[in-house]
């Protein structure tokens, strides 16, 4: 009987173990999604923050009678082939 008890509480050692492990497991894995997910929201927020700055420095003008791209309008005529700057509209690139 000694003998058999003692087997049953090796087994249960056993068992106790492996769930130990198991959950150090979960718990690495659950960190590892959570360290993911903040990684993603900064990365994203950095995203943002550049697509800002990229459309607040796309405000060009091209000239539609020669196709110049300006960075900012000019007064009256385009330097380039001397249109008037009515043909010179806001331009934006996709
Ligand atoms: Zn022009």
């Amino acid at each position: 009987m000694a003998v058999v008890q003692r087997a049953n509480e090796q087994l249960q050692k056993k068992q106790d173990e492996k769930e130990v492990k198991q959950q150090e497991v979960k718990t690495e894995k659950e960190d590892n999604i959570k360290s993911n997910v903040s990684q993603q929201n900064k990365s994203e927020n950095s995203k943002k923050q550049n697509e800002n700055k990229q459309s607040s420095s796309k405000n060009q003008y091209i000239c539609y009678e020669c196709g110049t791209v300006f960075e900012k309008k000019p007064q009256k005529t385009c330097p380039i082939c001397g249109i008037s700057s009515k043909y010179i509209e806001k331009y934006e690139a996709k």
